[in-house]
């Protein structure tokens, strides 16, 4: 049992003003692994006002000092790899091979930003004035549950990339997450005030945190619908806003695609991180013309994946994250069958042998249109949709069919045609046949997807804005 009973400000781990608690489980065990005590409003106040202290000095920063700040955050969370693998394991219940990766891409962000500021032009000319790029002031970040260190991480990286200082609302639930990796991040021995870290809930702390107005910018990942409750608020104080939220990724297979090579890229994109992933792949697009070789290789491939607790390597699809949002998946599960779709595999319930645990059969509907609900709407599990397409064009046109536009996949024997069809797709990111991560690259949706990007000088640039001195003609 772990009680996270303080929270970080002002350099130091604190007993919050808020005095309610909330229950932590292990979604792979139902069992309750501990309890947080929340902070409030109150608290968030505290926090913001030793953000601001800190600001002036973070604004005035050089890069070289910037980037020591991100190789030592880079350091400490390397140093406190394994307790980070154990707590992720504990309270999240992901596979491990995902939490394996979640943990060094954490390191691994710290690091591309220190190279981002690196390469950064903070001064810079326009006709004959001087621009020089500033920090806002103070950042608030909301973050939610699937990817808690790794979004912690992105958002504090961009605060002291840019020189701001920030104040951190992570998702509650993953209390147990966040106290480990401030543990690793304290190591590093930032300024006071840089980074700041309250639990609480989205109504209170976070709402909090978007009306707040010595707060500059919100960046959040999370929901469209918090995102846009955080949009009204942060209007009347000007906020800016950097928004990464939802996706209904399209997945499209070609008619040419080597079946050995693209049916494991299309199950594994879409059942990333247990399918609780804004960029999994959820919608898989195939030529009508292969239609039932391509589904018959889906269900055999997708039988095989084994679904269960982290301590087994082989597994490759854990827990959803708790018991509400597993009722969610599971009504998506009925709905689709209510709207006409086929349980190609999968269904409601638990997998065979899992008990206990908030596990869903990885689940796959054939004979899915695109207006369907279960084609439009993000469920956030483990359930796809396979539509059928006549041709290219009609591929590109039911992709880009969709409210999101965060990711796409494409799948093809011939590279060159891949991007070709990439480029007409409006997703922030295209991956063709399952390219690696690139941490490089810029992250970010079109439509609902979310507002500006994160990641380098894309992200940079939406934590800064330019002040240009104009000086008379000589
Ligand atoms: P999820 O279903 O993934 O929890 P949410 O968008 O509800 O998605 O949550 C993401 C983050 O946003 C969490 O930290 C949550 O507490 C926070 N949040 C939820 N509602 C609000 C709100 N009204 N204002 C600010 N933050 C919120």
């Amino acid at each position: 049992m772990r009680n996270i009973d303080r929270i970080y400000i002002d350099g130091a781990f604190v007993t919050p003003h808020g005095n309610r608690c909330l229950d932590l489980f292990n979604p792979a065990t139902e069992a309750k692994i501990g309890t947080v005590r929340l902070g409030d409003a109150e608290d968030l106040r505290i926090a913001v006002a030793a953000a601001k202290r800190a600001f002036p000095a973070m604004a005035r920063t050089s890069k070289a000092e910037r980037i020591a700040m991100l190789h030592r955050l880079r350091d400490a969370v390397k140093a406190g790899s394994a307790d980070l693998v154990a707590a992720m394991t504990e309270e999240y219940g992901a596979p491990a091979y995902f939490i394996a990766f979640s943990v060094q891409n954490t390191a691994s962000v710290f690091e591309v930003m220190a190279a981002s500021v690196e390469s950064y032009a903070f001064e810079r000319t326009a006709g004959s004035s001087a621009v020089t790029m500033l920090p806002l002031g103070v950042v608030g970040a909301i973050t939610p549950w699937n990817s808690n260190f790794g979004f912690i991480a992105t958002k504090l990286a961009h605060a002291i990339g840019s020189g701001s200082t920030i104040v951190i609302k992570p998702a509650e639930q993953s209390a147990i997450q966040t106290q480990v990796l401030l543990e690793c991040l304290h190591e590093a021995g930032l300024p006071r005030g840089v980074l700041n870290v309250v639990n609480g809930t989205g109504p209170e702390v976070g709402a909090a945190l978007t009306a707040h107005p010595d707060v500059a910018l919100i960046t959040f990942t999370g929901s469209t619908p918090a995102a846009r409750i955080i949009q009204r608020s942060a209007l009347d104080t000007m906020k800016r806003l950097v928004l990464e939220l939802g996706g209904k990724s399209p997945t499209i297979v070609l008619d040419d695609a080597d079946l050995d090579a693209a049916v494991p890229v299309a199950l594994m994109s879409g059942f990333a991180n247990s399918g609780q992933a804004c960029v999994a792949g959820s919608r898989i697009l195939v030529p009508r013309s292969r239609e039932a070789e391509i589904t018959a290789r889906l269900k055999l491939e997708a039988e095989r994946l084994r679904v269960g607790a982290p301590a087994d390597p082989e597994v490759r699809i854990g827990p959803l994250a708790n018991a509400a949002h597993w009722e969610r998946v599971q009504s998506y599960i009925r709905l689709g069958q209510e709207e006409g779709a086929t349980l190609l595999t999968g269904g409601e319930g638990r997998p065979q042998g899992l008990d206990k645990g908030w596990f869903a059969k990885p689940t796959i509907f054939t004979d899915v249109t695109n207006t369907m609900r279960i084609a439009r709407e993000e469920i956030f599990g483990p359930v796809l949709s396979v539509i059928a397409y006549d041709d290219e064009d009609d591929a590109v046109a039911i992709a880009n069919d969709s409210d999101f536009g965060l990711q796409a996949y494409v799948l093809s024997s011939d590279e060159d045609r891949a991007i070709r069809v990439a480029r007409h797709l409006v997703a922030g990111r295209v991956v063709i046949n399952g390219a690696p991560h690139d941490p490089h690259a810029p992250f970010g949706g079109f439509r609902r997807s979310g507002l500006g990007r994160e990641i380098g000088a894309y992200g940079l640039d939406a934590f800064l804005e330019p002040r240009a001195i104009l000086k008379p003609a000589r």
